[in-house]
């Protein structure tokens, strides 16, 4: 049965869903669901993306993919979905996703709009290789006696803490030293960090350099970090 004409607007112009015409119904009910966000995780080494367990190259075809893993369309006949992506920018792709269907074999569309945010990454293959990889040392030197252990302790509580946004905060190898220990850490910015917080909460003396090392782009001079902290 369809109605004459629309309550919501007075329109006669059909067709109708559940009474209403195209507008008012679009208007009243959503015919999909989509989050504002997507995060995937997208290796700072090969670019490769994590998508259902795996690390696949990133192209549009699999971006649509997994947005449409996430719409949630609860009742609508032959739903398709078409995609627009925007071009990348701070590590931010905007994506408007039409969903096109029938309601009672008659034709409706619907258009929203998420964002796709990559969240940097090392993938399984990058971190195999890059196991050696490091980007800063902190020397960790004791005057007094007892305080290593604590300390060591201290630290890696941190590293803990940034691991879940940092894939490379955590100790690549210690070197016992005649007065304290050197810790080669994976991330400068978690190191940085650190040193920082271990040096003010011990009203430590932090001394800071730098060692150009090989690699790194060409506008972008590799630095390997070293932290100097005197407890
Ligand atoms: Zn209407
Ligand atoms: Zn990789």
């Amino acid at each position: 049965m369809t109605a004459k004409f629309c309550p919501g607007c007075g329109s006669i112009q059909g067709p109708f869903f559940r009474g209403l015409c195209r507008n008012c119904f679009l208007k009243k009910n959503s015919l999909f669901g989509i989050p504002a966000a997507i995060k995937i995780s997208r290796c700072k080494s090969c670019g490769k993306i994590l998508f259902s367990g795996k690390w696949q190259k990133q192209e549009n075809t699999l971006l649509e993919k997994i947005i449409e893993k996430n719409t949630k369309i609860p009742k609508l006949e032959k739903p398709k979905l078409e995609f627009l992506f925007s071009p990348e920018k701070d590590r931010k792709i905007s994506a408007k996703v039409k969903l096109k269907g029938e309601i009672d074999s008659n034709e409706i569309a619907e258009e929203k709009e998420t964002t796709i945010e990559f969240k940097t990454n090392l993938c399984d293959s990058c971190m195999k290789s890059v196991s050696n990889y490091y980007e800063a040392i902190i020397q960790l030197r004791f005057e007094k006696k007892g305080m290593e252990e604590k300390v060591l302790k201290e630290i890696e509580n941190l590293l803990f803490g940034f691991s879940g946004e940092d894939v490379l905060a955590k100790i690549v190898s210690a070197k016992k030293q005649k007065s304290g220990v050197d810790l080669v850490l994976g991330s400068n910015k978690s190191a940085s960090k650190i040193a920082k917080s271990i040096a003010t909460k011990y009203a430590a003396k932090l001394v800071v350099s730098y060692k150009q090392a090989k690699g790194g782009t060409r506008d972008k001079v590799k630095k390997r970090f070293t932290y100097c902290i005197r407890i």
